[in-house]
């Protein structure tokens, strides 16, 4: 990577600061209308704050090298501050430098979609002595304060209502005020089991490294060698040209099969029909609307049915969109909810995969090889796992935090905190703000919807015994225990009464044996008493 060169002086035009997640040509347009020079930086100290996994660093390192390369042939002025073992090890000095050799003290920076970066940049000015002129993150479709204006004036703000509005104002599969169709959600239609899944799967291409991408890998294996995960196999799309052919192959050969296969999860399959464009839109490559727009254009064509095209553009526009807005809303105070004061630490095995559960040496393990898991194995195994024995929502946030190529504080705090966890409902309210019941199964969902089961050593129809799979005691028995915090909720009634069937030694044998399995496999401490 070219290493900017101190500019002269007399210049003094003020800079534009794009971060890592702003890759959009919509803010390198900013710099070409107002002559601004673009300032860029490799901050090895916030990259190194997190234990982030290393094909995280290498896609964000590498698109943002190549967005500093395509800017620069375009004709922009970019001062570009790579990852280094001495100088500019973080913002702050990479500023001072800068500042320093253009004589301009002046930084343009589009809202950041992180909290904490805008917490930090509100003490640049006292600490460095410069000023910050913001634009508005126009990254997404949703405007901030629109937003919290409409969750004020909601009894239950909850997405679906949020997303039928944003199909209106985008006049997405509409006919008229009509949605096209019939009806806003066509989920009655998707969400079938692992067994209906249609094969050959479609494979997702692979973009093989350039000599900028092969740079960022090695860059990342030298200076973060102890973080998870490998650079080995890297082979992401790191360009807007390569995350358009990523799009376009997913809306060919994927998009069709979308919607009924959703939910379903295959051993050895790390994607079945889902797009794999979340780092991409998350960083910039690709912008919600046109994503939205082009799947419309699969189902107004006639190359992909309705249940599909909406079930995506509901990911899209709803629920994407949604998280944005709750995030912005609520933080900072929504990232310490913890609505059942779990405090159980993190399990080891969720660093390695190494779990004889087999759904979760899947979808963990998954995670450790590619910082990729899809929505079900994130929501119904891993979260589902976490609430049924009650890890601490934030240590649960931070290792998502830390291990997925697309996490950003704004999505997955909202992700893991509210809807996986189900732990935002706020102070003395027992509902969550984003689901309002937990997402937690037995054995007998995952058996549906996965062929994990076949190969596991626990048996998914036993509840007790040794071989007794514990998901099913842990579902049981957190029903048990929860249960009357959530005897008012019409969702929970089906649930709460199956519980209330089973006989009390059974009841009690499924506690002793819950007792046991978090003290060997959660808490790691040998059994005793
Ligand atoms: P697809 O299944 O193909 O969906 C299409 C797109 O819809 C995604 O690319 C994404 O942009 C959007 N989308 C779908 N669901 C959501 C959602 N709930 N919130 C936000 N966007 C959504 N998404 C992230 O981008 N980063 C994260 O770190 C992240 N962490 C999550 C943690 C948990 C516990 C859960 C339950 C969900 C999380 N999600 C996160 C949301 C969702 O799981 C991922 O966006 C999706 O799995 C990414 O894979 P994909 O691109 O193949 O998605
Ligand atoms: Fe997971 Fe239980 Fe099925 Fe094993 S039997 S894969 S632990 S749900």
């Amino acid at each position: 990577m070219r290493e900017s060169k101190a500019v002269t002086k007399s210049a003094r035009v003020p800079n534009l600061w794009i971060f890592e997640d702003q890759l959009s040509p919509v803010i390198a347009e900013r710099a070409a209308a107002s002559e601004m020079r673009v300032f860029m930086v490799e901050s090895r100290r916030a990259f190194a704050a997190w234990p982030f996994h290393k094909r995280r660093l290498t896609f964000l390192v590498a698109a943002m090298r190549h967005f500093a390369e395509d800017l620069r042939t375009a004709g922009h002025k970019v001062d570009y501050f790579p990852l280094r073992e001495t100088n500019y090890l973080d913002s702050i000095s990479a500023i001072r430098a800068q500042v320093k050799a253009t004589g301009s003290n002046l930084f343009f920076v589009t809202r950041p979609s992180e909290h904490h970066t805008q917490a930090w940049l509100d003490t640049l000015p006292t600490l460095l002595g410069i000023e910050i002129r913001y634009f508005d993150n126009d990254l997404f479709l949703t405007n901030r304060t629109d937003f919290a204006d409409w969750f004020g004036r909601q009894r239950k703000p909850v997405m679906e209502m949020f997303y039928r509005r944003a199909r209106i104002t985008h006049g997405l599969l509409m006919d008229d005020d009509r949605p096209v169709g019939g009806k806003w959600n066509l989920d009655a239609a998707n969400r079938k089991p692992a067994r209906s899944v249609p094969r050959p799967l479609p494979a997702v291409p692979g973009f093989a490294p350039d000599a900028i991408t092969l740079a960022a890998m090695r860059d990342v294996e030298r200076h973060f060698p102890t973080h998870p995960g490998s650079t080995a196999g890297f082979d992401l799309p790191v360009t807007r040209v390569d995350a358009r052919r990523a799009l376009d192959d997913f809306l060919a050969y994927r998009l069709p099969s979308f919607g009924p296969n959703e939910d379903a999860m295959l051993a050895g399959e790390a994607t079945l029909f889902h797009s794999v464009l979340s780092p991409l839109i998350n960083a910039g490559l690709l912008a919600p609307l046109d994503i939205a727009r082009a799947a419309e254009r699969e189902f107004s064509e006639g190359r992909a049915p309705l249940n599909s095209v909406e079930g995506f553009i509901r990911q899209i526009v709803g629920w994407r969109e949604y998280v944005y807005g709750i995030y912005w809303t609520l933080m900072p105070d929504y990232r310490t909810r913890n609505a059942r004061q779990s405090t159980r630490s993190l399990p080891d095995w969720f660093w390695n995969g190494d779990i004889d559960l087999n759904c979760l040496r899947h979808a963990i393990g998954g995670v450790v090889e590619r910082g990729y898991a899809h929505h079900i194995q994130r929501l119904m195994i891993i979260c589902n796992f976490a609430t049924l024995v009650g890890l601490r929502p934030q240590e649960v946030n931070d290792w998502f935090y830390a291990m997925f190529i697309d996490a950003h504080d704004w999505v997955v705090t909202p992700n893991v905190v509210g809807m996986g966890m189900n732990s935002d409902a706020p102070p003395g309210e027992s509902e969550g703000t984003i689901a309002t019941k937990p997402y937690v199964s037995s054995a007998a969902y995952i058996n549906r919807m996965s062929d994990y089961c076949t190969d596991c050593r626990y048996d998914p129809s036993s509840r007790t015994g040794d071989d007794a799979c514990p998901f099913n005691f842990l579902y049981w028995t957190f029903l048990k225990h929860f249960g009357p915090a959530y005897s008012k909720n019409p969702r929970m009634t089906m649930m709460l009464k199956n519980a209330d069937r089973i006989d009390a030694d059974e009841m009690n044998e499924m506690l002793q044996q819950r007792k046991r399995f978090i003290r060997l496999t959660v808490d790691g401490r040998a059994y005793a008493s």
